[in-house]
C-alpha cells in the first residue's frame, strides 16, 4: 500500500505515518527528514537548501522530486511507503503520479489531516523529538512517560528543529495556505482523498486513519 500523508505544519502527519508505518510493515519517507539530514551532513543538495528551510520557505520542486523518486527505488519500499510532507505543490503532485507510473506503482490513497492554524501554532512550538531514534513529543500534548527518558529508546537526548519559532511557523502556514492547499482540488477529483478531523487527540486520529484505510 502507498499513501500520502497530507496537511499543514504541525497537523499530526509525521506523528501519524510513523505508527502507521509501524503497524503495517511500511517505510515512511519524509522530505522533511531526508533535508535536514542533507543540510546536517553539508552535501551539495543540503547546501542549496538551507536557506529556504531555515526561513519555511519551500525547497525547490526539482530537489525533492529528485529525493523521492531515486528513494522510492529502494527495496524496502516494494512492500509499500507513505509519504509524509511530499507533495506540497500541485507540480509535485502530476510529478508524483508520472514517476509512480513509470515504475508501474500507484497511490491507494492521500490522507488530509485537517487541522485549523490556531491549533497549529501550539502544536509546533511544542515539539521536541528523541536525538537517537527520531519518535516525537510534545510538551503538553504527549510527554513521554517518564520525563526527560525517551518511551521508545530510553534516550535522554531530545532536539528542537530551528523552524519550528513561532516566527517561522507563521510563515510556513502562510506557504502551506498558497501552494500546498491547491492540491485539495488535485487529490479531491480523484476516489483517493480521505479527510480525517486532526483536531482530535492522537489516538483519536490514528483510529480514524484506520477506518478510512479499511474503508477503501
Ligand atoms: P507534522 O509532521 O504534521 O508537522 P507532528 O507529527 O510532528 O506534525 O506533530 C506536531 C506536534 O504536535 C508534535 O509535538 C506532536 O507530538 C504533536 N501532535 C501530533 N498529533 C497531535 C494531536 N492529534 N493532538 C495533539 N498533539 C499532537
Ligand atoms: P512540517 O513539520 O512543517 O510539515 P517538514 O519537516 O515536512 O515540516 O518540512 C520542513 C521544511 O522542509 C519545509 O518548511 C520546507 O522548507 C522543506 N520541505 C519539506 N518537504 C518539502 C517539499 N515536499 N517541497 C518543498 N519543500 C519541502
Ligand atoms: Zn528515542
Amino acid at each position: 500500500m502507498n499513501l500520502v500523508v497530507f496537511g499543514p505544519p504541525g497537523a499530526g502527519k509525521g506523528t501519524q505515518a510513523r505508527m502507521l508505518a509501524e503497524a503495517r510493515g511500511l517505510v515512511q519517507l519524509s522530505t522533511g527528514d531526508m533535508l535536514r539530514a542533507a543540510v546536517a551532513a553539508e552535501t551539495e543538495i543540503g547546501k542549496q537548501v538551507k536557506e529556504a528551510m531555515e526561513t519555511g520557505q519551500l525547497v525547490s520542486d526539482d530537489i525533492v522530486i529528485g529525493l523521492i523518486s531515486d528513494r522510492v527505488d529502494e527495496p524496502d519500499c516494494a512492500n509499500g511507503f507513505i509519504l509524509d510532507g511530499f507533495p506540497r505543490t500541485v507540480a509535485q503532485a502530476e510529478a508524483l503520479d508520472a514517476l509512480l507510473k513509470g515504475k508501474d506503482k500507484a497511490l491507494d490513497a492521500v490522507i488530509e489531516i485537517k487541522v485549523d492554524d490556531e491549533l497549529l501554532v501550539g502544536r509546533i512550538t511544542g515539539r521536541f523529538t528523541c536525538a537517537k531514534c527520531g519518535e516525537g513529543y510534545h510538551e503538553i500534548f504527549r510527554r513521554p512517560e517518564q520525563d526527560g527518558v525517551c518511551d521508545k529508546c530510553g534516550s535522554t537526548e531530545f532536539t528542537r528543529r530551528e523552524d519550528d519559532s513561532e516566527e517561522t511557523v507563521r510563515s510556513r502556514l502562510k506557504v502551506y495556505h498558497s501552494q500546498t492547499v491547491p492540491l485539495i482540488d488535485y487529490y479531491s477529483g480523484t476516489s483517493r482523498m480521505r479527510t480525517v478531523d486532526g483536531s482530535q487527540d492522537i489516538a483519536d486520529v490514528r483510529r480514524q486513519i484506520e477506518e478510512a484505510l479499511n474503508g477503501l
